[in-house]
């Protein structure tokens, strides 16, 4: 937040935001599930310009042996960002930033994983982001939850994920990085759509009460089409592409 361009018009007169969408218009999503041959199981996704590979692998035995668990499974995720995902190059090593997604997105992946049916084991997730615009912890949690699936993961449900805010007093879809830049608000959404579910959700900015309740109500909306987006990766994998 905080207006990095004030001259940006973030919505113009006729209610169409700075990249040409509508208020409630996600970006062009494409997901594919699997792609990776040495994971268990992978999914790439392209979510605006956010660029996104997903590689899951487990259940698999944990070192150290002290970290596991005798009842149950154990989830590990890592977020992180190639050198070359945004315009200056981001220093390689761990930035607090991605210790804080890697955190955020596996405690949103963890009510949707049944983790108790491999006591004693890990699944790792591994996320690299390759291009960075704006919203990339949703969509890599929506990329790494069709990862699961296709890593054959006993699931109760898929998370998927999509971010509301505000820009010029106004609750939107699926915010851009100028959008987080320069907008007044940011909320991403984790959801789980048959349980309906929320396992995610942050907020940057300030919102009235109405708008925080709208914004969950668009962001949720927007979280069942990513989710018809997430059915249609597996099944064009499992099932071969319906007529495209
Ligand atoms: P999210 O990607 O989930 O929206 P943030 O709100 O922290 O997470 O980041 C917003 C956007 O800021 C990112 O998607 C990326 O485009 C950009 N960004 C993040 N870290 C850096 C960085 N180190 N250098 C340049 N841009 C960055």
């Amino acid at each position: 937040m905080g207006g990095r361009d004030a001259t940006m018009v973030l919505l113009d007169e006729n209610g169409i935001r700075c990249d040409g969408r509508k208020v409630d218009e996600p970006r062009r999503i494409m997901i594919r599930a699997g792609g990776l041959k040495n994971a268990d199981g992978s999914a790439y996704i392209e979510f605006g310009d956010n660029k996104i590979l997903v590689g899951v692998f487990g259940p698999r035995d944990v070192h150290p042996k002290h970290m596991s668990d005798t009842d149950t499974g154990i989830l590990r995720v890592r977020y992180h960002m190639e050198p070359f995902s945004v315009g200056e190059r981001k220093n390689p090593a761990p930035s607090r930033r991605e210790i804080e997604i890697s955190k955020v997105i596996k405690e949103a992946l963890e009510p949707a994983v049944m983790l108790d049916k491999f006591p004693r084991t890990a699944v790792d997730v591994f996320i690299e982001v390759l291009q960075a615009d704006g919203g990339t912890r949703c969509a890599a949690l929506t990329a790494a939850s069709v990862a699961l699936a296709d890593a054959g993961i006993p699931m109760r449900d898929m998370v998927a994920a999509i971010a509301a805010g505000k820009v010029a007093d106004t609750v939107i879809l699926d915010v851009n990085n100028e959008e987080d830049q320069a907008g007044q608000a940011d909320m991403p959404i984790g959801y789980m759509p048959s349980l309906k579910k929320i396992t995610l959700l942050q907020l940057d900015g300030v919102l009235t009460p109405e708008e925080y309740k709208k914004c969950v109500d668009v962001g949720v909306k927007g979280c069942e089409l990513v989710y018809e987006l997430q059915k249609k990766a597996l099944h064009d994998k499992y099932f071969g592409k319906g007529d495209e």
